[in-house]
């Protein structure tokens, strides 16, 4: 049996480890890895630097088109760093300034309409894997494979504060928490292209998984969709 590249989506709650897997399933198959909710990031970065008036409509269509949005790979497809207008933001775009306002600009229709027609055309060849939100059920409906991701909570605020506290170690479990949970919160319930579960979308709950568990079962899942495209769940 033959296996071509597919395109793989993964959505979930913040902080389940979404990137992480799809990452190493990048690497892996050799696929393109695509972090869109660093492209909100970077978006909301440049937002906050040029302090323009994201409530106002006219402001945001004027910024976006001032955008420029770029993924840089290493050979080893270990990395992929997203640039703003020519510049490496990855070091800037999860600093707490961002995770806080990034929800309320994702919810801005033209913000999305700008992000999901440029990752639309990331998906052109295939062989990519691209995590976020709303990626099974907006930027990819036709997805051969399409994973909702899941954790418990309390595994998802350590995860984040291990991650957060190694650059930052101000930063308190609290305001982890707090910042998690709004942003599910303004995630799930905004108008455009609210998060949830696309009706094909495969369920990993990955609280009680190890990293190499958890690719060792999707990769099977990968496998099958490769080889047999028009199996649906
Ligand atoms: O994935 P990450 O947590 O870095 O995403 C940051 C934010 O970007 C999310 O909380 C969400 O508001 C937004 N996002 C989105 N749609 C995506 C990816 C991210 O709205 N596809």
């Amino acid at each position: 049996m033959s296996s071509h590249k597919i395109i793989i989506a993964i959505d979930g709650y913040s902080s389940c480890g979404k990137s992480t897997l799809a990452k190493e399933l990048g690497k892996k198959l050799g696929y393109n890895y695509i972090d869109s909710g660093a492209m909100y990031r970077a978006i909301t970065l440049y937002f906050l630097r040029n302090h323009i008036d994201y409530t106002n409509p006219v402001a945001v269509l004027d910024a976006i088109a001032n955008i420029n949005l770029g993924f840089v790979f290493n050979e080893q497809l270990e990395r992929s760093d997203i640039e703003l207008n020519g510049e490496d933001v990855e070091p800037y775009i999860r600093d707490m300034i961002v995770s806080e306002k990034v929800s309320e600009v994702a919810a801005i229709r033209e913000v999305r309409a700008f992000a999901v027609a440029q990752q639309k055309r990331m998906g052109r060849k295939k062989g990519i894997v691209m995590d976020g939100r709303d990626i099974g059920t907006t930027v990819f409906p036709d997805a051969e494979l399409k994973i909702f991701m899941t954790a418990d909570p309390d595994v998802r605020v350590m995860r984040r504060f291990q991650e957060m506290y190694a650059t930052n170690p101000q930063i308190t479990i609290d305001e982890v928490r707090h910042n998690l949970e709004l942003r599910d919160y303004i995630d799930s319930t905004r108008e455009e292209s609210p998060l949830h579960r696309a009706d094909d979308a495969i369920l990993l709950d990955n609280s009680n998984l190890t990293k190499e568990e958890q690719l060792e079962i999707v990769l099977e899942w990968v496998k099958d969709r490769a080889t047999n495209p028009r199996v649906t769940q």
